[in-house]
């Protein structure tokens, strides 16, 4: 397969050469079409397989930058991975008008208030944050289609679980979840069976 065959968006398409990557990796030929149609996806998947482009390819393709709403929610467990995620989405869009934003507990909260005046289409976030961000009003996620869990075992860990489940409640009835996690424990399967329709399964 060839990054070519899906039919992106010419400047992404420009972005994803532009790092260097020449063929799909498996986790990508995988998820990238069955996202891009729009399918929730449940994947068991390591670090170091390619999975953050896995994701943020279709989310790039499907978010419409002349909507200036938040489209999709990339939610991560630790404030670092935020950061690496948010770098990854941002090279992979340079040549979109698709802006991105990271906002995670231990930063300033008027700072990210103010940001939220301006335009954002891609929120990457640690659940806390966000989810106050969501109860305030000032992050509106009611047009927000797309949620990704990446390392869902620790988001759905007890300390997060509650706060993932009031973040999707602020979400719309037709949204598109794509799970990644490296291991399946019974609060992923539960995850699954209460939020998950008929996922496609990726197991690598
Ligand atoms: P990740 O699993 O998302 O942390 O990615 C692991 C590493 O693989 C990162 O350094 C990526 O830049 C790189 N990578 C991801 N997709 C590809 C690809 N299709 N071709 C070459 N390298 C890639």
């Amino acid at each position: 397969n060839e990054f070519e065959d899906y039919f992106l968006k010419r400047e992404l398409l420009m972005g994803i050469f532009e790092k260097g990557f020449e063929k799909p990796s498996p986790i990508q030929e995988e998820s990238i079409p069955i996202a891009l149609a729009g399918r929730d996806i449940l994947a068991r998947a390591k670090n170091g397989t390619g999975k953050t482009a896995a994701f943020c390819i279709p989310v790039l393709e499907r978010v419409d930058p002349t909507r200036p709403v938040i489209q999709a929610l990339l939610l991560v467990p630790t404030r670092e991975l935020a950061l690496q995620t948010a770098q990854v989405c941002k090279e992979l869009a340079k040549y979109l008008n698709i802006e991105v934003m990271v906002t995670t507990g231990g930063t300033s909260l008027k700072d990210d208030i103010m940001r939220l005046y301006q335009t954002t289409h891609i929120v990457v976030a640690t659940p806390g944050r966000v989810v106050d961000l969501a109860g305030k009003g000032v992050a509106r996620l009611n047009e927000c289609k797309m949620l990704v869990m990446d390392e869902a075992d620790k988001l759905l860990s007890p300390e997060f679980q509650p706060v993932v489940e009031q973040l999707i409640s602020f979400l719309p009835e037709d949204r598109q979840i794509m799970l990644y996690s490296a291991t399946f424990p019974v609060t992923v399967k539960a995850f699954k069976e209460k939020f998950l329709k008929k996922p496609y399964i990726i197991n690598l």
